[in-house]
């Protein structure tokens, strides 16, 4: 299958830069949100964002119009319709996307792609909420996704061949470099690097070093360009603590026990840059 255009529902953080990075690799866009404020304000983050990529000449102003023009906003489902894809990219939210799937399932044709950009949720369970198991995929970019060169292709139990064959290709045609992962809790990048952190805080709540110490400790001696602790303000101390909860409440194992310092720091509404206080103060 040739995926000439492809439909996102979510115009926020992910869904914009799914549509960018699409339209600048010449495949036309349909960004769908819950308001006309919602579409159009993603579509400012892209032109703001090539705008960026004009200043450090890595595209022109034609370049720039040109995937503008491949960008059509919509608050209609309806208008989904063209699409051979749909990469469902709405807030993390178990209910909701039930609910968007659904929707999706009972209007697209039959032979369209559903892909969710989920970072928690199950593809096997959501995939369930369809009619089409088989043609149903997780597709997990990365944050900002213009820069990011990941994509975590994420098969379920009854995710056909066919459908991960087009998605790896699509990912590529994108400049991605995609990696295929079976199904299971936080594929495979946040089953890393989340335990990772949990780890880093475990260490400094024994007073095993400093935060300055365990970051340059991280950076310098595993090439890491950011500390995690670092990372866990970038990431939000909540969002780490959410991730070490569903991996100790799925896999049951007390390997993933969330750090107390974590949950007291989240606790008192230190969460990290978004509050102005994580590990460290901004
Ligand atoms: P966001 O809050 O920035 O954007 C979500 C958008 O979905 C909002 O604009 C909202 O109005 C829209 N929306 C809500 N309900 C909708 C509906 N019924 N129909 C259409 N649009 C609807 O969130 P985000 O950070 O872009 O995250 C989106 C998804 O991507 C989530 O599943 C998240 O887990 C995942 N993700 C996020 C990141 C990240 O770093 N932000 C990274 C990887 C994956």
């Amino acid at each position: 299958m040739t995926i000439t255009t492809v439909g996102i529902i979510g115009a926020g953080t992910m869904g914009n830069g799914i549509a960018q990075a699409c339209a600048v690799s010449g495949i036309n866009v349909v960004m769908v949100d819950i308001s006309e404020a919602a579409v159009q304000k993603g579509l400012a983050t892209v032109a703001g964002s090539l705008d960026r990529l004009i200043k450090k000449e890595k595209i022109t102003e034609a370049d720039k119009a040109a995937a503008l023009a491949r960008i059509q906003t919509s608050i209609r489902y309806e208008d989904l319709k063209p699409a051979q894809l749909v990469i469902e990219a709405a807030t993390e939210n178990d209910a909701l996307k039930v609910k968007i799937l659904q929707q999706l399932d009972a209007l697209l044709g039959e032979d369209v792609l559903i892909a969710t950009n989920t970072s928690s949720i199950s593809i096997t369970r959501l995939a369930a909420a369809t009619r089409r198991a088989d043609k149903f995929i997780g597709m997990h970019f990365f944050n900002p996704v213009p820069m990011m060169a990941l994509v975590e292709i994420i098969v379920g139990l009854q995710t056909s061949d066919a459908t991960h064959d087009a998605v790896q290709a699509l990912a590529r045609r994108l400049g991605k470099t995609p990696i295929t992962v079976k199904n299971a809790p936080g594929f495979v990048v946040n089953r890393i690097l989340i335990p990772m952190i949990n780890e880093a805080f475990f260490v400094l709540a024994e007073g095993v070093a400093t935060a300055e110490d365990i970051d340059a400790g991280m950076k310098l001696g595993c090439n890491q360009p950011i500390g995690p602790l670092a990372l866990a303000d970038m990431i939000g101390l909540d969002v780490c603590l959410a991730v070490m909860e569903v991996f100790l409440e799925e896999f049951g194992d007390g390997k993933y026990r969330p750090c107390p310092l974590l949950k007291e720091m989240v606790a008192a509404g230190r969460l990290g840059r978004k509050t102005g206080q994580g590990v460290y103060s901004y």
